[in-house]
């Protein structure tokens, strides 16, 4: 990326987290400059295969007009990427910048208000196998690290099944922030459909860049995000799907499988992850293929 870019979007970061700090909440953005941000950057030589996030803005009224023209139309749909190869440099660094874009977002007034943190994403950013949830929770705002709830306890002993850590994968989320829930002390909430389209362009950079070889959409919110279909998660775990060229496995949420202890459900999601294994060309040994099949 050019310097003379870095050094604008860093000045007009700087220059909306002082207006933010000082307590303002919305500026005003013309018709035109929102027109000027959904344009490709044309200083930037490097290919990017899905329209990148331009530089934070918070407008009042425009949010939705903001969110439409700045986030990509259908992404499941929409053509494979070119396979961009990018040094083991390159990659890291088009990963902090995504990351501090993410970080510095306040897209969602709302939610940038009540949050503690962005919960950007965490794992390896060469892993072969993505999960995908939903939207931090209580746990995940406050620590900063999607899925360290019990939710995700739970995902990190699924993962762990399989035979890989959870510093092996990637996992990150259709929204970076929690939901807030005003007038609630505990709880969670779904996110919006117009989050979820102002969000969802930092998850398809992320996915972009790390180029996994297998995507897992942990509930039906993920799936809703990731390929637009809102058919339930019932009919379609279990059954492949594709990203844009990806395999995609639907799978219930760990959410799901704490509030249903039932065997036949955790041999269900086993079995989505067997079926990922086999995919991924890992080894499966005869005691992994059996478990969850007695109670
Ligand atoms: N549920 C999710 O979908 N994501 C998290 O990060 C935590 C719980």
């Amino acid at each position: 990326m050019s310097s003379v870019y870095d050094l604008l979007l860093d000045a007009t970061i700087q220059h909306l987290e002082d207006l933010k700090s000082r307590g303002t909440r919305s500026v005003a953005v013309s018709p035109d400059t929102l027109r000027a941000l959904a344009q490709p950057m044309v200083v930037v030589p490097r290919p990017v295969a899905t329209p990148s996030l331009g530089p934070m803005v918070s407008v009042s009224a425009p949010v939705v007009e903001v969110a439409k023209v700045l986030s990509s139309p259908s992404p499941a749909s929409a053509p494979k990427p070119a396979v961009v190869t990018r040094s083991t440099s390159e990659k890291t660094a088009a990963f902090e910048d995504l990351r501090r874009r993410a970080l510095a977002c306040v897209r969602c007034p709302q939610l940038a208000t009540a949050r503690k943190s962005v919960v950007f994403g965490v794992g390896n950013i060469d892993a072969e196998l993505m999960f995908v949830g939903e939207a931090p929770g209580a746990d995940e705002d406050a620590q900063g690290e999607p899925f360290v709830g019990r939710a995700g306890e739970l995902l990190t002993k699924i993962i762990t099944a399989t035979g890989l850590n959870r510093a092996d994968v990637y996992i990150g989320n259709i929204l970076k922030c929690r939901p807030d829930t005003p007038g609630q002390s505990s709880g969670n909430r779904k996110p919006t459909a117009e989050e979820m389209q102002t969000c969802i362009p930092y998850l398809h950079e992320q996915i972009d860049l790390i180029q996994p070889k297998v995507l897992v959409a942990l509930g039906a919110t993920a799936v809703e995000g990731l390929l637009g279909k809102t058919i339930g998660i019932t009919k379609l775990r279990g059954n492949w799907q594709t990203y844009r060229g990806i395999p995609l496995m639907p799978t219930y949420h760990p959410a799901y499988l704490l509030r249903n202890q039932a065997m036949s459900e955790k041999r269900k999601v086993w079995e989505d992850m067997l079926a990922v294994m086999e995919k991924l060309g890992m080894p499966i040994s005869e005691k992994q293929r059996g478990y969850f099949l007695r109670s």
